[in-house]
């Protein structure tokens, strides 16, 4: 059976899969990010292992970044200028390539996880859109005009500034590089540290989610005025917050103060700010996606 393998390289820990879509995964294991040479090796012995079972046509990864997603670049495939240690200018995709022969799909983790949700998920039929995921930071894949966004590196929208009212939220940030970036003030540690208590912990009416419906509002405006994109996935721990979305929905058409007076944004926007379908699985999902992808093979 000629299948496909899928990386999904968090900061925290790797989900590697074999298979082809959402109903056929036939092995997957999972284990955290230690040191690169000891986490490659366990994806790379995982997937050897399958080998022998399953011919396996190519592999994607999904990264933590910052990487490098361009496969013109002399540095394609790397984990780059990332803070976390050990991993800086490590060739990951290089790494895989040689161990196991197969052709390697590379992206960052948001835009893979973008694409198995267009693949399987809530962004089937579209070309542009937007996946968000509101965690331990705030990251974005963008796919514009059925492209995976790279550009001068790739989308950073976690780090985008807003506008931020000192009276009404005192707390400073807590972004490393810039303090009061977005996900400085909405990820889900910004979210414990102002209100001293885990995200997760906090009732459905403590006044902790409007604001923070407020911040990922702005975020969400900016990014669809700037790329117009057919729809907005949110997903990430913060998200498992349900309630968040409608106060978020109804934030975005305030900012947007009828600006954009298109059916999408006023009368169905329960079906355009949207959780993923896939879930969790969205990341080594569309890394499968990405392999098929890089195999010539689009589905199976
Ligand atoms: P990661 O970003 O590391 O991949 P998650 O998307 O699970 O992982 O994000 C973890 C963050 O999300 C933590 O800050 C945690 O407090 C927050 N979080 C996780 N689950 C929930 C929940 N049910 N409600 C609110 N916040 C949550
Ligand atoms: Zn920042």
């Amino acid at each position: 059976m000629r299948l496909w393998g899928g990386i999904e390289a968090g900061g925290t820990k790797f989900v590697c899969a074999v298979g082809s879509g959402p109903d056929n995964i036939v092995a997957s294991t999972r284990f955290p990010t230690t040191t690169p040479a000891e986490t490659i090796s366990q994806a790379v012995a995982f997937f050897a292992a399958e080998a022998t079972h399953y011919q396996i046509a190519a592999i994607g990864i999904g990264a933590f970044g910052p990487a490098d997603p361009n496969p013109a670049s002399s540095t394609f495939g790397y984990v780059t200028t990332t803070p976390k240690p050990g991993w800086n200018q490590v060739n990951f995709a290089g790494a895989v390539q040689r161990e196991l022969g197969v052709p390697i799909g590379f992206d960052t983790d948001v835009n893979v996880a973008a694409l198995g949700e267009q693949r399987w998920g809530v962004a089937q039929g579209l070309s542009t859109f937007v996946y968000l995921t509101i965690g331990t930071g705030i990251g974005g894949g963008i796919i514009v005009n059925n492209q995976r966004l790279h550009g001068l590196m790739h989308p950073e929208v976690g780090h985008m500034r807003l506008p931020h009212d000192w009276v009404q939220d005192p707390f400073p940030g807590n972004c490393p590089v810039h303090g009061d970036c977005w996900e400085g003030l909405a990820a889900g540690p910004a979210i414990a540290e102002r209100w001293g208590t885990p995200a997760e912990m906090l009732p459905p009416d403590h006044p902790a989610w409007a604001l923070e419906a407020h911040y990922l509002a702005l975020g969400v405006v900016n990014l669809i005025l700037t790329l117009a994109p057919e729809r907005v996935v949110m997903g990430g721990g913060v998200m498992e917050q349900r309630h968040l979305f409608s106060l978020l929905r109804y934030e975005v058409q305030e900012l947007l103060n009828g600006y954009l007076p298109l059916p999408a944004v006023t009368e169905t926007i329960d079906g355009y700010i949207v959780p993923p379908a896939l879930g969790s699985r969205a990341g080594v999902l569309g890394a499968i996606a990405l392999a098929q992808e890089v195999s010539g093979t689009v589905g199976w």
